[in-house]
């Protein structure tokens, strides 16, 4: 589904990722794991199209997206929810679900469709963004890009600043969503994303220092000690 190989993204003269591969085949949700300032971010940014490799490629579905547009990408299926969650505050739940219907021709998810698998929105659906506590905006953000009917999600630390039963929550709705999609998990938190995760990858200073499937993460206390400080 995503196969990213070599990238190696620059912001100006500041050298990032230094040579990332990693994969994500249908089914599958799959961690990037790494400290603060590990480059788990700036990956997502390189393949939505934010931030373009200089060297390297990723494809998408098949298709090189290495210097593909945003809109482009979003449009083949390719789902973001951004660290900063980005949703209007001053729009209704209904209303940011609104606006981020796409011009995808398939339409797998309604408005309906959005409340009625996620019957917790619905009684928020009036409210505006702005209004909402932390988790109830990182579940609409989430749900939002469902407007714009991915067929893959890529999910940047989802969990961060939320209260434990919130990402309890979440976790419950990212195993949902993997029935419709293949999912790439950035995140800080291992304990979160290696509970919900099927394989993953370790980040740090701009390379993959390990890879492996959630048991073998897992177990393996040594990287988790000496690059995600666990
Ligand atoms: P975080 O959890 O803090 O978001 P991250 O793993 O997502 O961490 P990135 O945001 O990808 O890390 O940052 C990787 C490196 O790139 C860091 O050293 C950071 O300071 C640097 N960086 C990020 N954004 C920019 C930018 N716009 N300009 C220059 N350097 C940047």
């Amino acid at each position: 589904m995503l196969e990213v190989k070599d990238i190696h993204t620059y912001y100006d003269d500041s050298y990032i990722l230094q040579g990332i591969n990693l994969k994500v085949n249908p089914g599958e949700i799959v961690c990037l794991l790494g400290r603060n300032g590990a480059g788990k971010t700036t990956t997502m940014k390189s393949i939505m199209g934010y931030n373009h490799p200089r060297k390297g490629t990723i494809l998408f579905r098949g298709q090189n997206i290495s210097r593909q547009a945003v809109f482009k990408n979003v449009r083949m299926g390719l789902g973001y929810v951004p660290e900063d969650r980005r949703i209007f505050s001053e729009l209704t739940v209904q209303e940011n679900f609104e606006i981020s219907f796409n011009s995808a021709t398939e339409i797998r998810w309604t408005i309906d469709d959005l409340f009625g698998t996620f019957p917790l929105l619905d009684k928020f659906r009036h409210r505006k963004g702005g209004e909402l506590s932390g988790g109830e905006q990182q579940m609409v953000a989430i749900v939002r890009a469902l407007a714009c009917q991915p067929k893959m999600l890529l999910l940047d630390e989802p969990c961060e600043g939320l209260a434990p039963v919130i990402v309890g929550q979440l976790s419950d709705i990212i195993i949902g969503l993997k029935e419709h999609f293949p999912i790439l998990l950035a995140e800080q938190n291992a304990h979160f994303a290696l509970e919900i995760s099927d394989r993953g990858y370790i980040i740090d200073k701009g390379l993959i220092r390990f890879s492996g499937t959630r048991q073998e993460l897992q177990e393996n206390k040594e990287n988790k000690k000496r690059y995600l400080s666990v």
